[in-house]
């Protein structure tokens, strides 16, 4: 959809270079190749933008999750390849193949399927192979995965780009499960040599994979959020220097002096002890800016924190600036820094009782992203 380009005040600021700068900390860390992920319109920083400059960095490998993603992502010039990580529907299979998407075949039937269209095509897929090591989404169990590898590693109409798995808490770096995980993955993995067939790529690894385990980057690793520069959770460690990409602003647009006791927003959920002033700020829970924030949440007004007070509206919140002052058009920040100040995305995502990931992905296309870097000329 998207609105015509307007002077909207609420807007997202996207620095690619940044993107870019996250990229090569992670490559420094991991000396891998890079599967960057960019479903979710690239967590809610704009699909085709990003993907555009990753390519033009010389990333490896893309990766979304059902192939429209990967389709307006061919549509729009990217010529590296890309996974879709999602499971495959067999009536979506002649659409990859005819777009050049690899395909994630997470069972001995998809597999089957995908390789009757092949045939019927005349034109061989590519494909990942999914092993579920205990996320239990997709994908073939590890203990049964050697007749899948040996179907695949058989078929005259599959190519083999890779096997992977998906590791279900490496965001908490103390957690055995990830140690499981991958015993289990390279379990599974150790079936191509028993067979003798050359193994593919082998990818495990998330953000919180690269942050915590060392041991799982293997062949190639698969960040996605903190290409972004946010961490994925409250108890990751920053171990590869990140910079956040997006900036999210707006500015005033109404200022008053509310009176002791008379409520605020829907509901009248908050009131003043004493007189104070308060702000509106035009953009809510219709762009993707968390109704969970109502009450908890707060923005930066020249250099400092303000309380949201009251319910986050459709399009509007209000935020008590007590006895400060602020004037219609002064600039507020929702996410990113503003006179030495920050206000991170897991900060946001806490107040809203949120992970990060909803906070970036939530919003919507109301909200103009405005780029910089890339290429693109400077937009402030
Ligand atoms: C979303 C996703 C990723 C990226 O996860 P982050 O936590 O954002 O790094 C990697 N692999 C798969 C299969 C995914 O679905």
């Amino acid at each position: 959809m998207g609105l015509p380009v307007s002077e909207r005040p609420t807007r997202a600021l996207v620095d690619l270079d940044r993107i870019a700068g996250n990229l090569r900390a992670i490559r420094e860390h991991v000396k891998v190749p890079v599967m960057a992920i960019v479903k979710a319109n690239a967590y809610g920083h704009g699909l085709v933008p990003v993907a555009r400059h990753l390519q033009s960095v010389g990333v490896e490998h893309l990766g979304v999750a059902f192939p429209e993603e990967g389709i307006a992502l061919r549509r729009a010039g990217i010529t590296v390849p890309i996974l879709v990580l999602g499971g495959v529907f067999a009536p979506q299979v002649a659409q990859y193949i005819a777009h050049d998407l690899q395909i994630t075949v997470s069972s001995l039937e998809k597999l089957r399927q995908v390789e009757a269209t092949a045939e019927a095509m005349g034109r061989r897929a590519t494909v990942h192979l999914k092993v579920d090591t205990g996320m239990q989404r997709i994908g073939v169990h590890a203990w049964s995965a050697g007749p899948f590898i040996e179907a695949a590693v058989a078929s005259r109409w599959i190519d083999l780009a890779g096997i992977f798995s998906h590791l279900a808490c490496a965001d908490e770096p103390d957690s055995p499960m990830t140690a499981l995980q991958l015993e289990r993955f390279d379990e599974a993995c150790a079936h191509f040599t028993r067979i003798g067939a050359p193994m593919p790529p082998r990818h495990i690894a998330n953000s919180g994979g690269v942050l915590h385990f060392p041991q799982t980057r293997l062949d190639m690793v698969r960040p996605g959020i903190m290409l972004y520069g946010v961490l994925p959770g409250a108890a990751c460690r920053p171990t590869v220097a990140l910079e956040p990409a997006m900036s999210l602003v707006s500015r005033v647009v109404y200022f008053k002096v509310v009176e002791a006791g008379y409520p605020v927003s829907y509901g009248a959920t908050w009131a003043p002890l004493r007189d104070t002033r308060v702000v509106t700020i035009p953009i809510g829970y219709g762009d993707g800016y968390p109704r969970a924030l109502s009450s908890r949440g707060s923005v930066l007004i020249h250099g400092r924190r303000f309380p949201i007070v009251g319910r986050v509206c459709m399009d509007q919140f209000m935020v008590d600036i007590g006895e400060q002052s602020a004037w219609n058009e002064d600039e507020v920040v929702l996410i990113g820094r503003q006179d030495g100040a920050e206000l991170r995305a897991e900060q946001v995502a806490e107040a809203a009782g949120m992970i990060p990931y909803e906070v970036l992905v939530g919003l919507n296309d109301r909200i103009p992203r405005v780029y910089r870097g890339g290429g693109f000329p400077s937009a402030e």
